[in-house]
Parts: structure tokens; C-alpha cells; sequence
């Protein structure tokens, strides 16, 4: 029985306020649900106040005797504040962290930005009638008023602005409130949102005539639309497809449904060319969010949305919790995308939390991408989602021919560079013939690494658990906590002269381009090119206009960019992410190459994709060759079923921190022992404690714990009872615990 309830006072996106507990009296049990808004008594004077329900409860921390009652029910309606409240407490309750961590992601502004408003003063009588109390206006003593009604008479039904009136009538406050009061003008605020985006240049363009396997797909999704508990859909499509084109119709259908439609885009991918298309359909009602707004402008395109100015919201993980009122359909585009997690608390995932936000609101779900992540392809294979695919190029352009080199067969065949010879073949062609080429490198920095040849030393960060990059001006820089140091000249650890960076990074490719290829325009892109405001946009502007032959870049020119005179990709290191201590790093691998040679040919000419990589055979790679990823999902699926990996099984990793790793690894050791002996391990695997992949950043040490089990709520469970017995063990309080579930 839920005797206890937590309500927040007054929720407003200006201010999210604690929770205060209250108890649920016995007239009231059973009939309190989260989301409800009840009113309780508040304050010294216990002034009777509206409040909101967040959490439910069978126990509380506090006094059971010292807490107030709730008075009653004020509403049973669902408001979207309720919602979203309902949101918040699931994710509390899903990815474990406080009632007011989960708030604050929910309602993520909460100082009240002064909103920018005009105040606009009309006649609230008829003119005749203005006109008649004018003349009964003592012209010595109301003067303003006299001209503030004359000026008013003149306007008509435009009225005048209130700043105006002062500055030129010096109509004022002291002028205006009377008349108000008497009922012959009134005032109205105009609000004048701040606009992130200026599309009133942007031509409003016609809905394309989709194409019959884009019409197949969209006719597909409609009908499972129909059925009275929809399924989320999973659009399988290859770039280019025209998956948006599909994402478009969709959001049209609801728009006359009279709902709002959310579309979530990865934050990199999120360009002026996705914005332009999406304005380009539907006006001024696209509004957008992303990181580089300023805290003003993001409360104005929430309260756009809640006030219905806007009705389709784009954005990346955080615009999944847009104020709309009616909510009919949420897009995920790019779903395998890794921005789509959360890497603070809560750690949630957007997939599974607009799973959850469609299914209580009645929203639909489509999620899309060419290379989906193992988790959604999973689903969608067992039908708890409905698949759909677009298996060819619009307008059939073909699909770029990708070939594989061995870069060690390479290095017995005396080629020592960078570029294999058939990559640098293909951009001697590639240049011949005035079309542009991409290529791509796993990693930033001007060489990796720094080792010493003779004895393996690497030189690594004094802060942190990893090796330095070397830079250009001769120094060595983390690039986790931005430590620099100079490159040493001989090793420290043997003496040996051979120390130095081997592995190119872009600042290096870009070096050794220009030198092999004079005559070719370069531009390079990385996180030391883009580190300024719009540095990326005009980078990736610059190349559009075929400013530049080649982009040299990391990760990031290889996500949803549309260049059509990019016949050749290279990827210079492909296997680099093989590397990491991830399970998922097959899956990143796969997808980053796959993503990669999709950028290639999608204009009219046909493209091309070089590969190099030492492991020509791993399946990733082959699978990213080949273009076909239920190969690949065949292999991985089988890998991760037989190691109890998701999405075969679920996990919960428990992350610890701390200044201090003896009290870290015995605290972790704790928590293995804690679960170990706790009844409802029954089917748990507990691996670790272990140290993470980077073992320590900034000074902090970083441990983790993993737990298998095949069902989710039993790892849920387990999380709760975890989160009680640190809270009461002091051994605790200098290790920070984050909890992800996956
Ligand atoms: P995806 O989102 O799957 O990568 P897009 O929707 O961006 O694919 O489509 C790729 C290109 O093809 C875009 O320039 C788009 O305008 C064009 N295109 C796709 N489908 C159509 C269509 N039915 N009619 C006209 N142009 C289309
Ligand atoms: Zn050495
Ligand atoms: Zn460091």
C-alpha cells in the first residue's frame, strides 16, 4: 500500500522545486496516482497550495507522525505536466537516481528566463463610445489620457505598443491603469519568442512523390497505426534512401491529426541542411534545440511548444522531453547512435524512454537508421517492432563499391605510408576527374601514441589511464583532462633514441596529402579544427561548395552529411575501435565503416570505398565490406547470446569513483559480496569488480561492476535493494556510484 506520497509544489518550467512527503490518508488510499494534482496544506500558516504528485511510496525516511496529510483530489485530468511527471518517475525508477536527478532532466529549465514580451494597448469600448469619454476628459488635467484615447481611436483595431504610447504620449503605467480599470482599454502581452533558427528565407518547398518502395514502407507503418496498441516501428534503410522523405509523410499525418510530432536527430548530424528540409515542409512551426542555445532561447522553444506555436520539435536526446500537449508521434533517426545514452545520471537511453513516453500518451514511435543498433534489430527480429526496410538508393543510385586492403600485406610489400597503394590510386582518380574525396580516420591528434620502439614504453597522461597524443607544435596532450607535456626525445625508461608517434592522426594525413598531392585543396576537420562557435558548419559549408578536394576528419564527417560529388571514401584506419575494451566494439566498428562508405556516390556518380585495416577478416569489417548488416547481426547476436551480453541478456554495470582506490576496490568488493549473498541472485552472473577501460581520469579511479541476468526487473530489483544498503554503509560516502542499465 503506497501510504506515502511525494508532491512538488507548484511545477513550472521556471522552477522545479524538491519534493515535500505527505501522507495518504485513509480516505484517499488506492486513488492517488503519480501525475495527480491534490492539494495539501504548505508553509508556516499551512495555506492550503496545489501540488503535484511525483513518487508513491510504502515507507518514507521522515517522521511518519511529523508529515501532513493531503487534503484531497483536485484533479483527475491528465495535463502534460502529469505526464511528463509520470515520465520522470519511471525513469527513477528504471535507471536509479533521485526524485529530483530525474526531475531535472524532465523539466530541464529551471531559472526563469525573463521572457522577452510586447505589451500592446487597445480600446476595449467601441470607438464612438472612446470618443464621447475622451470629451469628458478634463483637457487640463488628463492630458496623456486624452491623447493616449485619441491615438487609440486613430489606430483602430491595430491598437499601438504600450512602449511606444510611453515614450511619445507619455502614456505610462500611471496613464494606462486607470482607463484599464474603467474598461475602456485593455493591455496584451505579444510574446516574442527568441527564434534559434531564421528560416524566413528558406523557400517552402512541395511534398516529394515518394517512391514505390518508400510508399510500401510508409503504407506499412500506417497500417500497424491502425491497431489499437501500435507497435514502435524500426525503418531499416540505407542512407539515402529516403528515410526522412518517409519521416515526413508521417509527421504530416499526425499534424492533421491535430498532434505534435518530436524528432530526435544526434546532435552532430543536427545541420543546417536536416533544419532547412524540415522548415522547408512545414514553416514556422519547426522549432529546434540543440547545445549551442542560449538557457533563454531553449525556454522559449519550450513554451512555443507548449503554447502550440510549435508543433514539431527538432533536436537531439533532450528535446524527447518537449512540453507538448498532444504528443503523436516521436522519430528517432541515426537510433544506433551512442549520443542516444545518457552518460550522466540518470543514465537513460532515449530509445527505451520514448518507448515509454509513446505508450502513456498515446504516441507512435518510428525509429530509423541504416546500420541499427543490436538492440532495436533484436526487437524488430522478434517482433516486438515493426520492421521495415528500404533496400535501395533513391532514384537507384547505386551503392558504393567498397574493397578491403591488407595494410600488412602492404608493409611486407615495402609500402610504409599511410595510404595503401590502391587508396592512393583511387585519389589520383578520384582528383583526375574533379569529384571530391572524404577520408577518414578513427582517431584525432597528430600521431597517436608515443612509444618507444626498442622497449614497448608508452608515454602516458600522470593523471589519467592513457597514452598522450602528440600534437604538431611538439607536445603531448590528454585528451581527457587536457594535461601537456613535451615529447621526450629519448625513452624515458631504456634511453633508446627510437621513441616517437607511429600511429597518423588527421593533423599528420593531412601533412603527408599535401605532399604526395600538391596540386589538391585539403580541409581538415577534427576537435582541434572545430573547437570554435561555427567552425563546423562552415567546414562542412566549404566542401559542400566544393571549396575544397579532400576532407580529412574523425567521426564526425562521417555522420548524415550529403556531399554529391563524393565518388571516394577512404578509411585509413579502420580497425583502431576494434580495439577498445567494449563488447560493443564490433557493433561501433561495423557502423562507423558502413556509415563511412555510405558517404560515397550519393550524387550521381558512382562511388567508392577503401578499407585498410589489420584484420581483414573480422566480421565487422567483412560485414561493412559487403554492405550487409544481417550478416553481420547473425555473427554478433550468436557472440553475444553465448557470453549473455545484451540485447541477449540484460546488464546493469554499477560505476564507482573515488580519490581513493584502496576504499574504491574494497567498496566495490563489498557490493560483489552484497549480491552475492542476496536470495534474488538466483540467474545473476557478477563479473568484477574490475577497472574500467580507462582506469582513472583526473586523479579519480574508476572501477565497475557488472551483473547479468536474462530479465531486467530482477536487475531493477536488485539496483534498489544496492541503492539502500550504500545509503546506510559509510564506507560509502566518498565513492560516487552511478548505476547504467542496458
Ligand atoms: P536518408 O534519410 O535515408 O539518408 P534522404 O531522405 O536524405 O535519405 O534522401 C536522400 C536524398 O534523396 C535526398 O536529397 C532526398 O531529397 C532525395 N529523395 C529521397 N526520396 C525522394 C523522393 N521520393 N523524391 C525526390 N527526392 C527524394
Ligand atoms: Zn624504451
Ligand atoms: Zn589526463
Amino acid at each position: 500500500m503506497n501510504r506515502y506520497a511525494g508532491i512538488v509544489i507548484d511545477i513550472s518550467h521556471e522552477k522545479v522545486d524538491r519534493p515535500f512527503w505527505y501522507r495518504v490518508p485513509e480516505e484517499l488510499q488506492g486513488q492517488i496516482r503519480v501525475g495527480m494534482v491534490v492539494k495539501v496544506p504548505f508553509g508556516k500558516g499551512d495555506h492550503t497550495r496545489t501540488g503535484y504528485v511525483v513518487s508513491l511510496s510504502e515507507e518514507t525516511d521522515y517522521d511518519p507522525d511529523r508529515l501532513k496529510s493531503i487534503l484531497s483530489v483536485e484533479s483527475t485530468a491528465e495535463t502534460t505536466e502529469s505526464r511528463l511527471l509520470v515520465l520522470s518517475d519511471w525513469i527513477r525508477k528504471t535507471y536509479g537516481c533521485t526524485g529530483i536527478q530525474a526531475l531535472k532532466t524532465v523539466f530541464p529549465i529551471r531559472e526563469r528566463m525573463n521572457a522577452r514580451e510586447k505589451r500592446r494597448i487597445f480600446l476595449a469600448v467601441e470607438p464612438q463610445k472612446a470618443a464621447r469619454e475622451l470629451e469628458a476628459l478634463s483637457p487640463v488635467r488628463y492630458k496623456a489620457r486624452r491623447r493616449l484615447l485619441s491615438e487609440l481611436i486613430k489606430a483602430g483595431e491595430e491598437g499601438i505598443d504600450c512602449t511606444w504610447a510611453s515614450r511619445n504620449l507619455n502614456a505610462g503605467k500611471s496613464v494606462t491603469d486607470p482607463l484599464v480599470r474603467d474598461g475602456l482599454i485593455r493591455i496584451e502581452n505579444e510574446n516574442e519568442w527568441r527564434i534559434p533558427f531564421d528560416g524566413t528565407t528558406i523557400e517552402r518547398e512541395a511534398p516529394r512523390i515518394l517512391n514505390p518502395e518508400q510508399a510500401e514502407a510508409l503504407g506499412c507503418i500506417l497500417e500497424e497505426w491502425k491497431k489499437e496498441n501500435p507497435r514502435p516501428t524500426l525503418l531499416c534503410g540505407v542512407t539515402g534512401s529516403g528515410k526522412t522523405e518517409v519521416y515526413m509523410e508521417l509527421i504530416q499525418k499526425v499534424l492533421d491529426e491535430g498532434k505534435q510530432a518530436i524528432v530526435l536527430i544526434p546532435e552532430i548530424a543536427l545541420t543546417y541542411q536536416t533544419l532547412r528540409r524540415f522548415y522547408a515542409r512545414f514553416g514556422p512551426i519547426v522549432s529546434v534545440l540543440h547545445s549551442r542555445l542560449s538557457a533563454g532561447e531553449r525556454y522559449d522553444q519550450f513554451r512555443r511548444a507548449a503554447s502550440g506555436d510549435a508543433r514539431i520539435m527538432v533536436g537531439p536526446r533532450s528535446a524527447l522531453f518537449t512540453p507538448f500537449a498532444d504528443l503523436g508521434l516521436i522519430i528517432i533517426d541515426e537510433e544506433h547512435e551512442p549520443a542516444y545514452s545518457s552518460e550522466s545520471v540518470p543514465r537513460y537511453h532515449a530509445r527505451e524512454t520514448a518507448v515509454f513516453r509513446a505508450s502513456s500518451e498515446g504516441a507512435r514511435l518510428v525509429m530509423g537508421s541504416a546500420t541499427p543498433s543490436m538492440e532495436a534489430y533484436y526487437k524488430a527480429s522478434r517482433g516486438e517492432y515493426l520492421l521495415t526496410t528500404l533496400s535501395g538508393r533513391y532514384e537507384d543510385r547505386s551503392l558504393p563499391a567498397v574493397s578491403v586492403v591488407d595494410m600488412r600485406q602492404e608493409l611486407r610489400s615495402g609500402n610504409r605510408s599511410v595510404l595503401s597503394r590502391e587508396l592512393r590510386e583511387a585519389l589520383q582518380e578520384c582528383l583526375d576527374d574533379h569529384s571530391q574525396a572524404m577520408l577518414f580516420l578513427n582517431r584525432r591528434g597528430y600521431a597517436g601514441f608515443v612509444s618507444c620502439r626498442s622497449c614497448g614504453y608508452v608515454v602516458k597522461c600522470r593523471h589519467c589511464d592513457v597514452s598522450l597524443s602528440q600534437h604538431l607544435n611538439g607536445r603531448m596532450v590528454c585528451h581527457y583532462c587536457g594535461y601537456e607535456t613535451e615529447t621526450p626525445s629519448v625513452c624515458p625508461v631504456c634511453g633508446s633514441h627510437y621513441i616517437g608517434g607511429f600511429r597518423a592522426g588527421t593533423e599528420q594525413v593531412e601533412k603527408i596529402i599535401a605532399k604526395e598531392f600538391p596540386q589538391s585543396s585539403i580541409l581538415r576537420m577534427d576537435m582541434d579544427t572545430t573547437r570554435n562557435k561555427g567552425s563546423y558548419e562552415e567546414i562542412l559549408k566549404a566542401f559542400a561548395e566544393h571549396r575544397a578536394d579532400i576532407l580529412i576528419g574523425t567521426q564526425m564527417i562521417v555522420k548524415g552529411h550529403d556531399f554529391p560529388d563524393v565518388t571516394l571514401v577512404g578509411v585509413l584506419s579502420a580497425d583502431l575501435s576494434l580495439n577498445e575494451a567494449d563488447f560493443r566494439c564490433g557493433e561501433r566498428t561495423m557502423q562507423l565503416l558502413m556509415q563511412a562508405a555510405g558517404r560515397a556516390g550519393r550524387g550521381r556518380k558512382p562511388g567508392r570505398a577503401v578499407i585498410q585495416t589489420y584484420h581483414p577478416d573480422h566480421y565487422s569489417i567483412q560485414a561493412a565490406a559487403s554492405q550487409d548488416y544481417e550478416s553481420f547481426f547473425r555473427a554478433e547476436i550468436a557472440f553475444r547470446s553465448l557470453l549473455g551480453y545484451p540485447p541477449a541478456a540484460a546488464m546493469l554495470i554499477i560505476h564507482g569513483t573515488s580519490e581513493d582506490q584502496d576504499l574504491l576496490s574494497k567498496g566495490m568488493h563489498f557490493l560483489q559480496l552484497f549480491v552475492e549473498r542476496i536470495r534474488e541472485k538466483a540467474d545473476v552472473t557478477v563479473v568484477g569488480p574490475a577497472p574500467e577501460s580507462i582506469g582513472r581520469i583526473n586523479d579519480m579511479y574508476r572501477m565497475a561492476l557488472y551483473l547479468r541476468h536474462p530479465d531486467q526487473k530482477a536487475l531493477i530489483h536488485i539496483r534498489g535493494m544496492l541503492e539502500k544498503y550504500i545509503a546506510i554503509n559509510s564506507g560509502f560516502n566518498h565513492i560516487y556510484i552511478q548505476y547504467e542499465l542496458r
